[in-house]
């Protein structure tokens, strides 16, 4: 190309966007996001999931597996496809199979019969379940009580629904190491003052990301004498429920008395089968609440992919089969986190840190107080977590999450001296985590 032509070409673009950017600047004075969204523009997924991106980076941030599937899983997915009719719409509130399969396998969990077609909604994954239950039965002014910390997306959610989130704080046993996601605890009385006439539900999560907590049948009595007594619903976010460590056992607060009518019980193929990137999840509850939950289902997404539902469905069907033998994935997945469980709090201990052991799911916490970390020439407002975060991903290519993703304003000093460890991982990532650690310790920074 002739220099006088790349200059009138460049001339040309410049000017256009020039012209572009000043237009976009005008329309996007006039058009500005709707009160809904406002204030909710920062997400930890969006921030840190793009800084662990870099493969140098050994990733225990994001809670995702990089373990291997079991192959029926997969291949269930590859006999799907091949049938024509799979690739075409299914029943918009889930697939006939995979609906079918849910209500034989809670139908079992919770000991009553489920209705397929009435009481599950199959939808995009756990978000999805979340995200159609708050639309449905959320009205403006409706306050929602959410245990702190809490999974990221329940405030803005319970706020895009025109609802008030009110916090109640897991605390830390007094004058206790919290060694142990059990020593987290909600105060009863803290919490029954939290309930008023403008409750509308109550949301808990077990077991809880990113405690690691699997509330007893103790604590879910005393949540659920609290819905009853002031007529609340209760949304269950249960989707590590089969990752449950031993001398620990999950309860459903749906099967407490009085809470199935009053109950919207979350669940999650992508964490039931370590296929997160398949993005189904479910809603299991009475038919009064859920036929509300279709009705948003209809209107937004209307279905999801057939040949994913069909997958599950044939897993899941196989798994019941199994269910009670040590085949069974539901609880042959569980022993194999444990021992990746205890061998991340090894680790972290024997660097000096103090690791909180969960009782479930695939998240720790960790307490990096003792690393004195001086992050004062980090600028910016940020809590401490972030800070460090982003500096151990830089610094040493090492990625978590900070926890202070997971509460409010005022709980922000109790836990920006914690990081999340997601150690749903293979045991060569654990490897590459662990010599980190022990360089980083041997570099002298450490304990
Ligand atoms: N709830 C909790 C507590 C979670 O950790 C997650 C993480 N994915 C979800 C819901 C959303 O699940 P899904 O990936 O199936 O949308
Ligand atoms: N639930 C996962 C976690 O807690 C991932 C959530 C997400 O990526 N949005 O890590």
């Amino acid at each position: 190309m002739s220099v006088a032509r790349h200059l009138r070409l460049c001339s040309r673009f410049s000017f256009q966007r020039r012209f572009c950017t000043s237009q976009c600047a005008t329309m996007a004075s006039r058009h500005g996001n709707t009160k809904r969204i406002q204030g909710l523009d920062k997400n930890v997924w969006v921030a840190f999931t793009s800084l662990a991106a870099d493969p140098s980076v050994v990733n225990l941030g994001q809670g995702f597996p990089d373990i291997s599937l079991p192959a029926y899983i997969k291949d269930s997915l590859v006999q799907a496809v091949s049938v024509d009719k799979m690739n075409q719409y299914t029943r918009g509130f889930g697939h006939p199979t995979l609906v079918k399969a849910l209500s034989r396998v809670y139908g079992k969990v919770c000991g009553r019969p489920i209705d397929p077609l009435k009481e599950v909604l199959v939808t995009v994954g756990g978000y999805g379940s979340l995200f159609s239950t708050m639309q449905a039965l959320v009205e403006d002014g409706d306050e929602v009580i959410i245990v702190e910390p809490f999974f990221d997306c329940y405030v803005p959610m319970v706020r895009m629904a025109g609802g008030k989130p009110v916090l109640i704080p897991l605390r830390p046993k007094s004058g206790q190491k919290t060694a142990s996601s059990a020593d987290w605890f909600l105060d009863p009385e803290e919490l029954a003052r939290k309930f008023n006439s403008k409750t509308k539900a109550i949301l808990i999560n077990t077991p809880h990301n990113p405690i690691g907590k699997v509330f007893t049948m103790e604590e879910l009595q005393m949540i659920a004498d609290l819905c009853v007594k002031h007529d609340t619903l209760c949304f269950s976010d249960e989707v590590y429920e089969w990752m449950v460590y031993r001398g620990h056992q999950h309860h459903k607060i749906a099967t407490l008395p009085g809470m199935w009518e009053r109950t919207i019980t979350i669940g999650s193929a992508g964490k039931t089968f370590s296929i997160t990137g398949w993005k189904l999840g479910w809603s299991i509850g009475p038919e009064h609440l859920v036929r509300h939950l279709q009705t948003v289902m209809q209107n937004t997404l209307y279905t999801c992919p057939t040949p994913l539902q069909e997958a599950v469905a044939q897993s899941l069907l196989l798994n019941y089969e199994l269910m009670g033998q040590p085949e069974c994935y539901f609880t042959s997945l569980a022993e194999e986190l444990e021992g990746k469980r205890d061998r991340l709090a090894a680790i972290l201990r024997e660097v000096g840190l103090s690791p909180v052991v969960p009782e479930g799911g695939y998240f720790m916490l960790a307490d990096v107080t003792a690393l004195n970390q001086n992050l004062s020439h980090v600028g910016g407002d940020e809590a401490y977590d972030y800070k460090f975060v982003k500096w151990m991903i830089k610094e040493k290519k090492l990625a978590a999450i900070p926890v202070t993703a997971f509460v409010g304003e005022e709980s922000t000093k109790t836990f920006e001296k914690y990081i999340r460890l997601c150690f749903i991982k293979r045991d060569e990532t654990l490897d590459a985590a662990e010599l980190i650690l022990k360089k980083w310790k041997s570099s002298g920074s450490t304990g």
